[in-house]
């Protein structure tokens, strides 16, 4: 029997503490709010989208390269079917959208009774929890005499030094700090020489230079954002989704998808996002537009447009783009028919402001995942510490990919 302290209560070191424990071994979790499950609680909008449905490859094919390298041991050994198998046996049933994402059935709190699953769970195979517990620092010392010898670690509580077999960080990413992830513990790691990337905002809404409080709460559906180098500048990224406007920019789906790129665009110094309602080609809504005009000229360019965007859109971009609300299409301009035709397949959104890296559903950056084993989390040159979760440098879409990540390299770190 080992001793393990696992330090982070969320999904990943829930986990980590049940895995090991339920081995055996004496098991501390350290978590710093008053309670467990803090972000998880909040998840999916406190509904939990808990993972995504179908297999392991499907799964990966969601994560960057590297990254599903990194997980496919974990995913495999501790999958979506292991996770929810192990939930409903604790009385938390799940259903699967048709977009793919696992739920809890639907009633309210359905995130918080995924938490007390866990929290049962832990508690049950005797995990020793202390809440109200921040780990403070985190200290190395080389394990041996040699100059290559591993390194081990202990933990600072305050005046309190903590040491034990195995040490698990489970301490999450750098957003949402509220819930307890002020993501120090990767300066720390940094600073014993461990190989990190710094954080980065991810699945976070943008604020845009020349936001539109009139718009907030307008949704643009079925279209696409697309983020580019500049107004005249080469396609970047692009992302099709629906777009919500907020009081300072954009969120919903497009935006979360995209902001990671919009940021690292807008930090080498160009980022411009525009909206594509109609995917055609411009010279094809042009046409279209043209044959409207010759089978019903009198129809208002006002009304054209709003069978494509908002109304509410409509209302305030036609003055701006100088075309009279009851302009008829028999009367329309080529100039302003170009303007139509932009306002549904480019819609200028303009220039990004800094993406805030609080507001991300993950933190992108974390422990660079070179310095750690796949198989066990365990952090290479190190005799006893192990990283898992939204710690390491792991960022996968909306969708429960997130969630999946920290649930199998939880159970890969506490494999012991
Ligand atoms: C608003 C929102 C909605 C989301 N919705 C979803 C969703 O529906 N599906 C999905 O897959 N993902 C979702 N995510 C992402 C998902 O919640 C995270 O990826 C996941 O929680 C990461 O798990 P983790 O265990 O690594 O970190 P966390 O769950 O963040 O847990 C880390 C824990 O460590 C504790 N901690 C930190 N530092 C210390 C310290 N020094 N000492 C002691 N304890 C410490 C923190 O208090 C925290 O409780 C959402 C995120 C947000 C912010």
């Amino acid at each position: 029997m080992a001793s393990v302290i696992v330090v982070g209560g969320g999904a990943a070191g829930l986990v980590a503490a049940w895995r090991a424990a339920s081995q055996g071994h004496a098991v501390t979790l350290l978590e710093a709010n008053g309670r467990l499950g803090v972000k998880l609680r909040i998840s999916g909008g406190g509904k939990c989208n808990i993972t995504h449905d179908g297999p392991p490859k499907a799964l990966l094919a969601a994560f960057s390269k590297d990254q599903a390298r990194f997980l496919r041991p974990s995913l495999h050994a501790f999958g979506n079917g292991a996770v929810l198998d192990l939930l409903r046996r604790e009385g938390v049933e799940t259903y699967t959208r048709e977009n793919g994402r696992v739920f809890p059935q639907d009633r309210p709190g359905s995130a918080a009774a995924v938490v007390a699953a866990f929290e049962t769970l832990v508690r049950r195979v005797g995990v020793d929890v202390h809440t109200g517990a921040r780990v403070t620092a985190l200290e190395g010392r080389m394990a041996g005499q040699e100059g290559g010898a591993p390194r081990l670690a202990a933990l600072r509580l305050g005046e309190t030094r903590m040491e034990a077999d195995h040490v698990i960080l489970a301490t999450g990413g750098a957003s949402y700090p509220e819930t307890g992830t002020r993501g120090e513990v990767l300066g720390w790691l940094r600073e014993l020489g461990v190989p990190v990337k710094p954080w980065f905002p991810a699945l976070a809404p943008i604020p845009l230079a020349r936001p539109r409080p009139a718009w907030e709460g307008v949704a643009l559906r079925n279209g696409e954002l697309r983020l580019s180098a500049g107004p005249a500048g080469r396609r970047l990224a692009a992302f099709a989704g629906d777009v919500l406007f907020t009081r300072t920019g954009i969120s919903g789906p497009a935006a979360l998808e995209l902001s990671q790129a919009v940021e690292r665009a807008r930090r080498d110094g160009a980022a411009w996002l525009t909206h594509a309602s109609l995917l055609e080609a411009p010279e094809a809504v042009d046409a279209a537009l043209q044959a409207e005009a010759r089978a019903n000229p009198r129809l208002r360019a006002a009304t054209w447009l709003q069978r494509r965007l908002p109304e509410r859109l409509v209302e305030d971009l036609l003055p701006e783009a100088g075309v009279g609300r009851d302009l008829m299409l028999k009367d329309l301009s080529k100039v302003g028919r170009r303007t139509l035709v932009g306002l549904v397949t480019a819609l200028p959104l303009g220039a990004p402001q800094p993406v805030p890296l609080a507001r991300g559903e993950v933190a992108a950056g974390g422990v660079d995942l070179v310095a750690v084993d796949p198989r066990t989390m365990a952090l290479r040159g190190w005799e006893n510490l192990r990283v898992c979760g939204e710690l390491l440098d792991l960022d996968g879409p909306v969708g429960g990919y997130n969630l999946q990540a920290a649930f199998s390299t939880g159970y890969a770190a506490g494999t012991i």
